[in-house]
């Protein structure tokens, strides 16, 4: 089995503890990222949507899943199931460490996931402890004044990754 884990880093000025805004196994939260068939390598043209609240059954099977997915271009069907638990928010400290966050886990079946896009709404606190809710990273980038601490708040050089986990 593979599974393969969302890893996020950015720069945080003056912020800390950046995650979705329920937390990463919010269940309302939208993860999309692009999908690659494992059969014929065709990627997927859009993001594909997933939540933790949307769940179909697997077909020919007993279990459910969060996405079922025909290939458009061979036909060949996979599924992505997340996997809870594992996730983190990326502190300042990861940040300033070079260090990534692990978000969440995805176990793939017939594709492999790419281009993970940061829409939806995140959560993240100023270190003088003001929190920002419903931040929207889709621009790639946020910047505030922070009252509280009388300072610049920023979040820039975002980047996602999957990195693959063999279980
Ligand atoms: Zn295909």
């Amino acid at each position: 089995m593979v599974n393969y884990t969302l890893m996020i880093s950015a720069d945080l000025e003056n912020l800390t503890n950046l995650q979705p805004q329920g937390g990463c196994d919010d269940s309302a939260f939208a993860y999309y990222f692009k999908l690659k068939c494992g059969n014929c390598g065709e990627v997927s043209p859009k993001e594909t949507c997933l939540s933790l609240n949307e769940t179909v059954p697997i077909p020919k099977s007993r279990g459910t899943t969060n996405l079922v997915q025909k290939c458009k271009f061979c036909d060949r069907e996979g599924t992505v199931t997340m996997i809870t638990g594992r996730g983190q928010p990326l502190t300042q400290e990861a940040s300033e460490a070079g260090k990534s966050s692990r978000l969440m886990v995805f176990d793939c079946r017939g594709f492999e996931p790419l281009e993970f896009a940061f829409y939806g709404g995140w959560k993240v606190e100023s270190v003088a402890g003001t929190t920002y809710d419903d931040v929207d990273l889709s621009a790639g980038e946020f910047a505030e004044y922070d009252e509280k601490g009388e300072c610049p708040v920023m979040i820039s050089n975002l980047r996602a990754s999957f990195s693959v986990t063999k279980s």
